[in-house]
């Protein structure tokens, strides 16, 4: 049994068998044989050496002719180490005494040696040739059996160094039951898309793809940030219990409060939304208590193709969400394509500091035919139904200007032809980017909302990158230039009498819902859904006057430290029960 800390980013707890994506994305199906069936294991486990052997032969020789024999010299060690004896032996010892199939025995032992090399500093640097040994033996022994992260044939738990955006697009999310990776950060990708579908995942492991194989039972406890590799019976008995009494008391949780408001007692309502990468995640938001939808991701309609989507495309995804809507609001957002989201260019070139550069509303100025069609389709469902649209990365008020002379040209052009739209849908500016903070006061008077991005906000104001696990713990949402930041931004909001909502990852965490709600804003917009009813419940525990006190207090701390420990004991004394 192995114990592994990572960073906690989408709650809960899942156990299941691991699916190992490596670079080749390839899984073991089958693990374990008969004792008679060990024979023919042996048997191809030798045909797969043999080929194996020739291939690399053959390489060596291509290679020497083009790279030189010093580069070729390589290959034939590889070749060597395939027939090496004490290897040959290892794999049939666990085919013919452990009754592995041949290709289990192949990774286990290869993953073996891998430990064994990563703590020899003579052998270390050998390690790369045991990854390619077992990826081309591997991809040998599996041929046509190899299954891919898009048609996988049981549950698994999703091992992989990062998952790119389109590994994520193709994610079976009947059967992947959680992520746990090497790399990112509290708000990379992985985490937001966790919580999006619910699943629990734990990032910025290190190496857990070196420590798990393929088929290794493993917990994953999205709520503390702990993957278990391969548990005794007591320690899963003990996660199963804890499993199932936590989807009990959700149930508990969601039926005593789905349908009461998220009011304090001296009456402070703070609506709750619910932020969407897809129409088809609006059911489970409804579901769970939202009113609505603070946010709706809209790159994620580049997921799964080349081209940009159209305007029919455009209008039809948000007709879908409409549809299951009614007349509850929607955020659209509009498109926050480059740096850690998608490119939909793939061709632009490498941007030194992507997050400094052409990225989200930037681009969209710099490709004003794709906006264009975004803004049209935006439009046209606002007249049927509670539709806004919202600005990302805005950081100065021209910006927000020049948005909102695109989105008027559209207007008068459909009103030349007469096309029904809804002539006072609410335009709003996303505050993520501190000079937007600072001068939020211009842009209140530029707009009709304010939503509060923290997972930019916090990398922008504290220079921590939000993908980064080895920055991670600098990434501090209490932080106080933080939480002045939010604070100055209400106040403007308030001046200039609009609503500031909060869509960010750190309004979905129970231990800042106090906090917000005394920071004075409007509306938390969470991910997933499943946390709505207990910030519901502790919003009706605790008077907006308390709230107010115990932002004031952590407000004014000199450092994160010190405004965490308030914020801990504030929680403490307020809340009715202590916070999981
Ligand atoms: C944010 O930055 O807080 C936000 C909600 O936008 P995203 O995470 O999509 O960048
Ligand atoms: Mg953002």
């Amino acid at each position: 049994m192995d114990l592994r800390q990572g960073l906690p980013v989408s709650p809960g707890i899942a156990i299941g068998q691991v699916f190992l994506l490596e670079a080749e994305g390839v899984r073991i199906p089958e693990h374990f044989i008969t004792p008679e069936e060990a024979e023919r294991e042996v048997q191809r486990l030798e045909k797969a050496l043999q080929e194996a052997a020739q291939e690399l032969k053959e390489l060596a020789v291509e290679v020497e002719s083009k790279a030189g024999p010093k580069i070729a010299e390589i290959f034939v060690a590889h070749a060597g180490m395939l027939g090496d004896e004490s290897f040959r032996q290892e794999f049939t010892d666990r085919i013919s005494q452990k009754h592995y199939t041949a290709e289990f025995a192949v990774a286990r032992s290869l993953r073996h040696w891998r430990k064994l090399f990563q703590g020899d500093a003579f052998l270390a640097p050998r390690v790369a040739d045991l990854d390619d040994l077992e990826r081309r033996l591997l991809r040998r022994l599996l041929g046509q059996k190899r299954e891919e992260l898009s048609s996988l044939q049981q549950e698994v738990i999703v091992v992989a160094h990062d998952l790119s955006p389109s590994q994520i697009a193709t994610v079976d999310t009947e059967r992947v039951k959680a992520f746990a990776t090497d790399g990112g950060g509290p708000t990379s990708h992985t985490a937001i898309i966790a919580s999006a579908m619910g699943l629990p995942a734990v990032v910025g492991l290190g190496t857990i793809t070196n420590e798990a194989s393929g088929g290794d039972m493993m917990i994953v406890d999205g709520s503390h940030g702990l993957v278990i590799i391969e548990p005794d019976e007591d320690t899963l008995e003990r996660y199963r219990a804890r499993r199932s009494k936590g989807a009990e008391s959700g149930k508990v949780l969601l039926r005593e409060f789905k349908d009461l408001p998220a009011e304090t007692p001296d009456g402070r309502h703070l609506e709750l939304l619910a932020n969407i990468e897809s129409p088809k995640d609006i059911p489970r938001a409804l579901e769970h208590g939202a009113e609505g939808i603070g946010l709706y991701r809209t790159e994620f309609l580049f997921l799964t193709r080349e081209s940009p989507p159209t305007e029919h495309e455009h209008f039809e995804a948000y007709m879908e969400a409409v549809r299951k809507l009614g007349d509850r609001p929607i955020i659209i957002r509009t498109l926050d394509l480059g740096a850690d989201k998608f490119s939909p260019d793939t061709r632009v070139v490498r941007e030194r500091n992507p997050f400094l550069g052409l990225r989200s509303l930037r681009y969209c100025f710099s490709h004003p035919e794709l906006l264009k069609a975004q803004l049209r389709a935006i439009l046209r469902a606002s007249a049927y139904g509670n539709v806004k649209v919202m600005f990302p990365l805005i950081s100065s008020v021209d910006e927000l200007q020049r948005a909102k002379r695109m989105l008027e040209e559209i207007c008068a052009e459909f009103d030349r032809k007469g096309e029904e739209y809804d002539r006072d849908m609410e335009v709003g500016a996303m505050i993520e980017v501190p000079s937007a903070a600072v001068c939020a006061d211009s842009l209140a008077r530029q707009c009709d909302f304010f939503s509060i991005g923290t997972n930019d906000l916090i990398q922008y104001s504290l220079a921590v990158d939000r993908a980064n696990e080895h920055v991670a713990h600098l990434y501090r949402p209490e932080h106080p230039a933080v939480l002045r930041l939010i604070k100055m931004t209400v106040e403007a909001a308030n001046k200039a009498g609009i609503p500031v909502g909060l869509c960010g990852e750190m309004a979905s965490v129970v231990a800042y819902s106090a906090l917000l709600l005394g920071l004075g804003v409007d509306s938390l917009s969470v991910a997933p859904p499943q946390v709505l009813p207990e910030i519901k419940k502790i919003v009706r525990s605790v008077s907006f006057a308390d709230a107010k006190r115990l932002a004031d207090e952590v407000l004014h701390a000199d450092d994160p430290a010190t405004s965490l420990k308030r914020l801990e004991e504030m929680n403490e004394r307020l809340l009715p029960e202590p916070i999981a």
